[in-house]
């Protein structure tokens, strides 16, 4: 026999209704899209900490609810499983657009759905801005200078692109992407934001998306050969993942006048063959390096100029790179005593 609740079971406290709902709307209610990916987790995580409701919206091509597991409880944190190729109907106040795979292994596998996942994906994410007047943030990135002729890298240079390459669906598409944000702005009023966010690590990196941070952790973690691509002469300036979030929400709550294009990124550049040393160093490995071949259309240097982010918005980078590649190691280190080395691999 089955016993039924009683009718004061469902009665509805009104007192704590009303207090619930007046929290509520004192939140603005933010979409995240790509937001079970590497850098969202660590945004929802701090929207969530700021006492937003987060609407973190992803395909999983290569984010993971793993990434959120601290979230999935939290009320005002809500996951829905969705690619921006397709159109998206929600109601919110802001929107992140993150949502389209980083690593040259991931985004060349289909490069088709690359591309739509940056065009397709950035005008249902605008249509839906201007449909709600939400305003919108654009996860773009330093890959729109390519190769780029002028050192260090300022918003003011158009860049040097290969546009048929097996990076184009990348580069391009996020091109278009910051082409199409422009065009809304114009066109529809739009409030906008682009940051061009240069390389960034830290924990939740994926082991296996073959970027060099992951790669020579995971290398140096388990004894195996460091892998330099060509002479390890080129540079990179890497930015670890809590400054990076931190410049991207203080771009949002700019004013309407900042839209960007605003570079986001360490400016301390090292070449390839420094960060194996000083990863070497950190981790205690006897691994040794290997050169392998360089990559099609690898850029030879990379480094932003943050002048516009230090006077727009007050920021510039506090983590230096030994700090935060020891935090991004003690995360591998227990990720591979987790799941063994193979996982990583
Ligand atoms: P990531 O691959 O970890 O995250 C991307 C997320 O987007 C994943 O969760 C993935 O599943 C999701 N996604 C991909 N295609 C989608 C689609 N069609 N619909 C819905 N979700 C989709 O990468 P990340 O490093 O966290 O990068 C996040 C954003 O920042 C990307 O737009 C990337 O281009 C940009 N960015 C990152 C870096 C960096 O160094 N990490 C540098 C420049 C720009
Ligand atoms: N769109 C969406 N959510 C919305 C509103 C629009 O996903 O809430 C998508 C819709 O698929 C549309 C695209 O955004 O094709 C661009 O919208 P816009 O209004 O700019 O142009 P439309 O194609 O509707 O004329
Ligand atoms: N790289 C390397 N060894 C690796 C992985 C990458 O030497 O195991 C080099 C790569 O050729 C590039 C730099 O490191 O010059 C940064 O590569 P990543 O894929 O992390 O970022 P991106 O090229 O997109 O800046």
């Amino acid at each position: 026999q089955v016993e039924l609740p009683s009718p004061q079971h469902f009665r509805v406290n009104r007192k704590h209704l009303e207090e619930v709902s007046s929290v509520a709307r004192q939140r603005k209610r933010i979409l995240v899209t790509g937001g079970a990916g590497f850098l969202g987790s660590h945004l929802c995580e701090k929207l969530i900490r700021a006492e937003q409701e987060v609407l973190c919206v992803d395909n999983f091509y290569t984010g993971s609810k793993v990434n959120l597991a601290g979230l999935l409880q939290s009320p005002h944190f809500e996951l829905m499983r969705h690619d921006v190729t397709f159109p998206l109907y929600v109601e919110v106040d802001e929107i992140y657009n993150l949502a389209c795979p980083a690593s040259p292994i991931h985004y060349q596998y289909d490069p088709v759905q690359t591309t739509k996942t940056s065009v397709h994906g950035s005008i249902n994410m605008l249509g839906l801005a201007k449909r709600v007047k939400a305003k919108i943030l654009q996860a773009s990135t330093s890959e729109v200078y390519g190769d780029p002729e002028m050192h260090p890298q300022e918003e003011t240079y158009w860049g040097r692109v290969n546009p048929i390459g097996p990076r184009s669906c990348y580069d391009e598409g996020k091109r278009c992407a910051e082409t199409l944000f422009f065009d809304y702005r114009r066109q529809h009023n739009l409030s906008i934001k682009v940051a061009r966010i240069f390389n960034t690590y830290g924990p939740r990196m994926q082991a296996n998306d073959g970027r060099v941070v992951s790669n020579f952790i995971v290398q140096a973690l388990t004894g195996r050969p460091i892998t330099i691509y060509g002479d390890g002469r080129q540079t990179r300036s890497f930015c670890y993942v809590d400054d990076l979030i931190d410049g991207l929400i203080r771009l949002m709550n700019s004013g309407d006048e900042i839209t960007g294009p605003i570079n986001l990124g360490n400016p301390v550049e090292f070449t390839m063959m420094e960060l194996a040393e000083t990863v070497i160093e950190l981790t205690g490995s006897k691994s040794g390096v290997e050169f392998k071949a360089l990559p099609t259309d690898d850029p030879r240097q990379r480094q932003p100029d943050i002048g516009q982010a230090r006077n727009a918005l007050g920021w510039s980078p506090s983590v230096q790179l030994r700090e935060g590649l020891g935090k991004t190691i003690a995360y591998f280190d227990n990720l591979l005593r987790v799941q063994g080395n193979g996982a990583a691999l």
